[in-house]
Parts: structure tokens; C-alpha cells; sequence
């Protein structure tokens, strides 16, 4: 039977809509503070002050033992992707805005409980010392983790001044790229829903972001967006984990992923830094072993959507910014 593509795009496009409205003010200004912490830090070290100037150079020792620390260590090796029968769902966990609170957890969590994720990672947040090294250097030998991209600033939370000078914006996820040494050339862009692979993009026209991305893209990075973002308030979930594996299953029977049968959750690491909201991941985690359904990591997301050959269809459509925090 032939799938009624326009109706799975048109179904993405309107909750792509919806997320953009569902703005959460909360995680930006949690997530702005530590990076407004981060961004002090450094500032002070610039002007000579003295006690900072300490920290900057325990920082900077840090970075060059942990990149020794590195080179010296066997390279870890990433798990396969897993093999899918026909019809299978897949869901790609992913985590944004680490190293943070939050971020141990998932390292944690993901090598215990046995599933895949994906985390994208913010430079200046790994900047903030000895214990934001280490986690990077869990989080890159950790076989269930695949290490992504999310820039070096998070565009200081200003993301039109960001995005207003695409050379400016390109050159700040290429320097996260290459000072963290990521292998994956892997991107989550900052305050942005948009994707582009090779073959097919989703908002790359319409976004203001969409330049920075074009430049990207010809430098052989893969940027994602998401299918359902579990929101947050304060520093937990904003929804349960029933609720939000509600969410997901509703998109699957709709059928209003961006790909048939491949569902992107964005969450926060910062969301996992409290007793409860750990709980509920791991309770995520549980409910969808339970329905069969897949994790697998970001690099493992089908290049094409089987089935569906009208990319073009819904370019142009979204005509607004997304607001809201990735
Ligand atoms: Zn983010």
C-alpha cells in the first residue's frame, strides 16, 4: 500500500511547529547561567586576574593531559548497528548541552542498563574544569555513546546574532569540532530544528540558521534535529517518562516522524542531574525495551527514508524561527 507521504510530512511540519511553540524558558535561563559562569571564567582570565588566571592554567594543564591521556589510550571501539526486521521502530536518544550536571549520569546509566545514545556537546561547558574533562573523556569511551557536536559557545543563547554571520557561526562548531577532537562529523545545531544529510534536509531553506548549516553541509557534516523533544522544567523532566513514551508512540502510529520508523528524542543532560528525572529515564528506557523498540545511536540514522522519495515537498513551508532551547 502506498504510504500517503504528504501526510507524514505535513504531520512532522505541524509538530515541528508545536515544539517551536512550546518554549521552555526554564532550561534556557538554567543552561545560560552555568554557561554565564563558564563565559566569567574565562573573561576573567583574560584580564590577568589573579585567582582566575590559576584556574585558567589548571584548566589549560588539564586539557593538555587529558588530550595526552587520550592519544595514549587504546582507541575505544563503537558498537555496531543493531540489525532491524522489517517494520522495526528505532529510537535515537539523544542529549544535549554536556558536559553538565546530568552528563555523569548518562555515562553512567547508558553502560549499566545496556542502551545507545547520543550526546552532543558544548566546548565552553567542557572548558569549566578537571571533572567537565573527564566526563568528555567517559562520555568518548563509552561504546554506547556516540560523541556529537553542538558548538563551542551554544551561541552565548543568542542565536539570530549567531546565525546573522554564517562564516562566523560555521567557524564556532568547527572549532568544537576540532578542540574536543571528534571523530563524528555530527551536529546538532544551537536553538535550532533543522536537518540535513546528503541526500534530503528538513528546514534547511526556511531557518536563519540555514546558511550556517549550507556551509556545513559542504564540509561533509550531518546536521539532526528531532522528532520529540522531552521538555524540561527547572532542572527535571517536564513530562513523566509514561507521558513522553506516549508521545513517541503517537508519532510512530502516525506516522509523523521525519523518517518512517526512526524517531530523535532531544532531551537535556541537566534533566537527568536530580534523583527523580534519573528515575524517569531509566523508566523511559524500560518502557520502550519493553514494546521491542530499538535504541541505537545518531551515526546509525538511515541516510534515506525508505519509501518516501518527495523531500521537496515541504520546503519552504515553516516560515518561523523555532524559539525554543536545544
Ligand atoms: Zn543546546
Amino acid at each position: 500500500m502506498p504510504r500517503k507521504s504528504n501526510n507524514i510530512r505535513t504531520n512532522f511540519r505541524l509538530q515541528s511547529m508545536k515544539n517551536g511553540t512550546e518554549q521552555i524558558m526554564e532550561p534556557v535561563k538554567k543552561t545560560a547561567k552555568i554557561a554565564a559562569l563558564a563565559a566569567a571564567a574565562i573573561t576573567f582570565s583574560v584580564f590577568g586576574m589573579a585567582c582566575r588566571q590559576k584556574q585558567t592554567n589548571e584548566n589549560g594543564n588539564a586539557v593538555l593531559a587529558a588530550e595526552k591521556n587520550e592519544a595514549a589510550a587504546p582507541k575505544t571501539i563503537k558498537l555496531p548497528a543493531e540489525k532491524l526486521d522489517s517494520g522495526a521502530r528505532v529510537v535515537y536518544l539523544t542529549f544535549d548541552d554536556g558536559p553538565l550536571p546530568g552528563s555523569d549520569f548518562i555515562n553512567k546509566a547508558t553502560l549499566e542498563h545496556k542502551f545507545k545514545g547520543s550526546v552532543f556537546v558544548v566546548g565552553k561547558h567542557v572548558l569549566n574544569g578537571k571533572t567537565s574533562l573527564r566526563t568528555l573523556r567517559d562520555f568518548k569511551r563509552n561504546p554506547y555513546l556516540d560523541v556529537c557536536n553542538h558548538s563551542f559557545t551554544h551561541a552565548n543563547m543568542d542565536y539570530k546574532k549567531f546565525y546573522a554571520d554564517p562564516a562566523v557561526a560555521s567557524a564556532d562548531l568547527r572549532k568544537n569540532q576540532e578542540d574536543l577532537k571528534l571523530d563524528l562529523k555530527i551536529i546538532r545545531l544551537p536553538g535550532s530544528q533543522l536537518w540535513a544529510l546528503p541526500t534530503r534536509d528538513f528546514n534547511l531553506k526556511v531557518q536563519k540558521s540555514g546558511p550556517t548549516a549550507e556551509i556545513l553541509k559542504t564540509e561533509g557534516y550531518k546536521i539532526y534535529g528531532w522528532d520529540v523533544e522531552w521538555g524540561q522544567k527547572g532542572a527535571a523532566p517536564k513530562e513523566t517518562a509514561e507521558e513522553i513514551f506516549a508521545k513517541i508512540e503517537s508519532q510512530f502510529e502516525k506516522e509523523s516522524t521525519w523518517t518512517r520508523n526512526h524517531l530523535v528524542v532531544l532531551t537535556h543532560d541537566i534533566m537527568f542531574s536530580k534523583a527523580d528525572g534519573q528515575a524517569q529515564l531509566l523508566k523511559l528506557v524500560q518502557l520502550l525495551k519493553d514494546k521491542k523498540y530499538i535504541l541505537e545511536n545518531i551515526r546509525h540514522y538511515p541516510e534515506k527514508d525508505s519509501g518516501d522519495d518527495s523531500d521537496d515537498d515541504l520546503k519552504g513551508v515553516i516560515k518561523e524561527q523555532p524559539k525554543q532551547p536545544s
